[in-house]
């Protein structure tokens, strides 16, 4: 027991005689070398006794760092004190007794721990690392790295808490008074950030006449609630092709009916999902075009968080066959540059998103009727500056504002007398079909205006969306 030192002895004999366990009592005596802690709670109990005896010291082993980030949880809960019925709760698990080599000082049963309830007593042993492994097993991830994160009852942080100020009192000790800051849990319900709350407020003598210090030795072990498993999210990104005018983004769902029976967001995460075995999915894009606009050229960007995917890894080879499932399953859509891409990655779609450059193919219709001549001028017109109030097609979801935008070029193509196709680049966020029609003067100007005429768009299309991201691949 090379870590502990003179000074501790008091402390260990102290803990030890009010049932606290051999790792616990490492943990008051600060001592931070994690391979003792690994080591059989029988061999620990049995140095304790021996340091006592004698403070010789031995050679400290290496300590192993964790490296890797959080993933799998484990909830304890602890019954009743003095229940004799652990399964009460139907989803409560009562934890098989351990073998007696593996714990038990010589032939007595081990004593459950007065400050841990036992957590740092059999569910640090061979057998229920075992149980977590066989949960891991079969929930059947692909992982490369993992996080273990026990959820703790909130006695626990009462019970530390006493036997925390047992060492103050006893020992007069100031040291490491680190150590025994609450553990902060992410997954804190109420209830457990109210007993934080209140062992930071409480003054020590109040607190010794509501609890017993020493922590009074539990009679039930604490029975692990569940064993769950989750696998960070996996990103997926791609640029896609609309080729339906009856076709939204995202779901079209208004007052919980839907109103078409597909979307480009599901057309493509369908497949996704089956295959990543994911448990739901997150679509972004860069930008997006209404329900009866196509999307062609090279496609509009987009990425897909899938959540929880049990499947990770897949070649480039895996992800180009993915995509051909994809752009088989429909005419609707089709993918390309599919690839599994970081979160940071993402950013890279959104950024700049206002600079970027938008190229867009109009079908227009005049009232009066158009020669070639008195569409040509537009072809000369560069950098035209718009001011575009809201659309009151959006004016529900948008704020009201007038946003300058730009019209960089534009290519008229004649037609008919009355119909001509129009080419145009613009500055991303610019409404396309407003800047058409006028949207009864809100967008100045127009094209109706330009012309003197009345103008109306019957088709829109987007040839690209200049963003350069994700990479191209070449399928
Ligand atoms: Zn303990």
């Amino acid at each position: 027991m090379s870590s502990l030192t003179e000074k501790d002895r008091p402390i260990v004999q102290l803990l030890l005689s009010s049932g606290t366990c051999p790792r616990c009592i490492l943990r008051f005596c600060c001592v931070g070398s994690q391979t003792l802690y690994r080591r059989p709670y029988k061999d620990l109990m049995k140095d304790l006794k021996e340091f006592l005896k004698n403070n010789e010291e031995k050679e400290d082993t290496v300590c192993f760092d964790v490296v890797d980030p959080p993933c799998k949880r484990i909830r304890l809960e602890h019954t009743e004190e003095g229940s004799d019925d652990l399964n009460h709760n139907g989803a409560l698990q009562q934890i098989p007794p351990l073998n007696n080599e593996n714990t038990a000082t010589e032939n007595s049963a081990v004593k459950v721990c007065n400050v841990c309830l036992g957590i740092l007593q059999e569910f640090c042993e061979v057998d229920f690392v075992k149980k977590v492994c066989q949960k891991v097993n079969s929930a059947d991830y692909q992982f490369t790295s993992f996080v273990f994160s026990v959820s703790l009852p909130p006695q626990l942080s009462v019970r530390e808490c006493a036997a925390w100020l047992l060492v103050k009192q006893e020992m007069g000790a100031t040291a490491c008074p680190d150590c025994f800051k609450p553990a902060k849990n992410k997954q804190s319900v109420f209830t457990r950030m109210a007993v934080i709350k209140a062992l930071e407020k409480i003054k020590e003598e109040d607190f010794l006449k509501h609890f017993p210090c020493p922590p009074s030795s539990p009679k039930n072990l604490c029975v692990p609630l569940e064993i769950q498993c989750n696998n960070g999210a996996v990103f997926v990104a791609g640029r896609y092709n609309k080729y339906s005018r009856n076709l939204p983004q995202t779901p079209w769902i208004i007052d919980g009916e839907r109103k078409l029976e597909s979307s480009v967001e599901e057309l493509i995460s369908e497949h996704l999902i089956a295959e990543f075995k994911a448990d739901s999915f997150n679509f972004s894009s860069s930008g997006r075009e209404d329900v009866d606009v196509r999307t062609l050229g090279n496609g509009r960007p987009f990425a897909i968080e899938l959540v929880n995917p049990r499947r990770i890894h897949f070649t480039a080879e895996e992800m180009k066959g993915l995509q051909q499932t994809i752009n088989k399953s429909s005419d609707k859509i089709q993918v390309r540059d599919l690839q599994l891409v970081t979160r940071e990655a993402i950013g890279r779609m959104k950024e700049g998103e206002e600079e970027k450059t938008k190229s867009y193919s109009a079908l227009i219709w005049t009232d009066k009727a158009i020669q070639e001549e008195d569409i040509a001028f537009l072809d000369d017109i560069k950098e035209l500056k718009l001011d575009q109030k809201t659309p009151l097609r959006v004016l529900h979801r948008r704020p009201l504002a007038v946003r300058c935008r730009i019209i960089h070029t534009m290519k008229a193509e004649y037609i008919d007398e009355h119909h001509f196709r129009l080419h145009l680049k613009t500055q991303a966020g610019t409404y396309i079909k407003e800047f058409v029609h006028g949207d009864f003067g809100r967008t100045k100007p127009n094209i109706g205006s330009l012309l003197n005429r009345t103008a109306d768009i019957l088709e829109l299309d987007v040839e690209s969306v200049d963003v350069d991201w994700p990479p191209t691949l070449d399928n």
